[in-house]
């Protein structure tokens, strides 16, 4: 039987993260992933702001990132602002080439095309029935829809990678071009120019239904595209998402055994779908300890953390999704933009202070609130 230190389950953005973590910092570990797909990685952009990375982990993060961007635009009606955070891109391709190179590199097991059926405290059995065991599991298989307990909205997407005949007229990501009708939800559009011939749109939305409709969306981004003045040759490649983003988030469990992370631990954000961030921090602190000395005062100083955090941002999450009409959550998103860059770096990122949170909630309104709807729709029961 395969008798490990880390056994890793699911080969997405958390479980890759924490195998590069130990690279780094317990090289000497005996490591497994099991990973149902192919490859590792899936078929994702994850995008995170330079100061996302916890100290000590730059140098790890480095060879993942396909491109940064010293700033970035969100446009909405009433308000267009470039914000000069870096941001950065890391895509699905280039995270499997490193962790995978990581995995041969270390004599690492990587056990790919392998889907697991039972995940226990130190084991887990695969679907041939082969059992695999670990000093600590790590049980990162991803967002679960249907496990969603009560209401959630949802964010979804489809994107496009395109190839243009001319230099696109954009040079720095778009997060956000809102000035588009509002069907479904809050609607945006997301450009990254990863080089001038070679951009990825995708059309967004925050919406209370999971349904996607890809061939609309597929029509609606090239018909964005050509209204940008994006010349399209060819359609490189497509990603698409749906994630739920809950009104009620529970909170990261302290449980070693296992230990569930990534989404389906509570480590994301509700509100941004963003989880980059808290799977660095948990990576980071995993790769610190000894597997077996995990379970104590970090890990729970992380969890307590993270479930402050997502109090509040699931409690935005009711007043966005049930104190506004659909086509009226653009303009809590409008205002959002109005806060200092600092406060928005830090509530992508999940860290917000007391007083970034009293300034997302507190002074004028935005447009279109009905707390009595709110109150109808549950958001506060
Ligand atoms: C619209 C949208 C945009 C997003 N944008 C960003 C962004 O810009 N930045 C960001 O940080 N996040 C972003 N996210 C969120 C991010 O993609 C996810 O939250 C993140 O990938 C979660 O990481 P994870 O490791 O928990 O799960 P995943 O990355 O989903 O990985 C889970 C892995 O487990 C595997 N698996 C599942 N079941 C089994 C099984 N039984 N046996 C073996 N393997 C299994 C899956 O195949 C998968 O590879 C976005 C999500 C959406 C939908």
């Amino acid at each position: 039987m395969l008798d490990v230190d880390y056994l890793l389950v699911g080969g997405g953005l958390q479980n890759g993260l924490i195998a590069l973590a130990l690279d780094q910092t317990r090289p000497e570990a005996r490591v497994a992933l099991i990973e149902q797909g192919a490859r590792v990685g899936g078929n994702h952009t994850w995008c995170f702001h330079a100061g996302d990375v916890p100290a000590g982990l730059e140098a790890m993060v480095a060879p993942l990132v396909e491109r940064t961007w010293p700033g970035y635009d969100v446009s909405f009606p009433r308000r267009v602002r470039r914000l000069t955070e870096p941001y950065s891109a890391v895509t699905s391709a280039r995270f499997a080439d490193v962790v995978e190179q990581t995995f041969a590199r270390r004599g690492w097991h990587l056990l790919t095309g392998q889907r697991a059926a039972e995940v226990g405290a130190h084991q887990v059995t695969l679907d041939d029935g082969v059992v695999l065991s670990g000093d600590l599991v790590v049980d990162a298989r991803g967002p679960e829809p249907s496990a969603v307990e009560g209401q959630a909205a949802y964010q979804k997407f489809v994107g496009l990678e395109l190839t243009l005949s001319a230099d696109a007229p954009v040079t720095e990501p778009v997060l956000m071009d809102a000035c588009v009708p509002q069907t479904d939800g809050y609607r945006f559009f997301y450009v990254l120019p990863f080089s001038p011939r070679r951009v990825l749109v995708e059309d967004t939305y925050f919406s209370d239904s999971p349904t996607l409709d890809i061939e609309r969306l597929r029509r609606e981004v090239l018909r964005y595209a050509a209204e940008r003045g994006l010349h399209v040759e060819a359609i490189e490649r497509e990603e698409q998402g749906v994630l739920p983003l809950p009104w009620r988030a529970a909170p990261p469990s302290r449980s070693t055994t296992p230990l569930v992370a990534g989404y389906r631990g509570g480590w994301f954000h509700p509100t941004t779908g963003y989880s980059f961030p808290l799977a660095l921090r948990l990576a980071q602190l995993i790769a610190a300890s000894a597997p077996e000395a995990l379970a104590g005062p970090a890990l729970d100083r992380l969890v307590a953390r993270q479930a402050r955090q997502l109090r509040f941002s699931s409690w935005l999450n009711r007043l966005l999704f049930a104190a506004f009409a659909p086509e009226d959550r653009r303009n809590v998103l409008e205002r959002f933009y109005g806060l200092p860059s600092d406060a928005i770096r830090r509530f992508y990122a999940h860290d917000t202070t007391g007083a970034d949170r009293a300034r997302i909630v507190c002074g004028r309104p935005p447009r279109g609130i009905s707390l009595s709807m709110a109150i109808s729709r549950g958001a506060f029961s």
